[in-house]
């Protein structure tokens, strides 16, 4: 079985390809990754992970119903972008 990993964030001006990208909720830049979810097909595992800020990780701490409206729109989000990609 492979793993891919697939990384969500927002747009910023930094490179591509760092490991510093916008948070996927307030688009302030951070390393931090947070798991959302597992997609399977065939041979593969894609793991799709978050980048959360350590802000918007206390915020959601906090706020059990802002969390898991946020994790419900991350799902929303890559499955309209990634579930046929994987699954065709
Ligand atoms: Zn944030």
């Amino acid at each position: 079985m492979d793993v891919e990993t697939i990384e969500l964030f927002k747009k910023t001006h930094l490179p591509k390809k760092g490991w510093i990208q916008g948070c996927f909720n307030c688009k302030n830049p951070t390393s931090k990754l947070k798991h959302i979810t597992t997609i399977k097909n065939n041979n593969t595992n894609y793991e799709f992970y978050c980048h959360i800020c350590k802000h918007c990780k206390d915020t959601f701490k906090k706020d059990e119903i802002l969390h898991y409206n946020f994790i419900k729109d991350c799902k929303i989000y890559i499955y309209d972008k990634y579930y046929y990609e994987i699954n065709y």
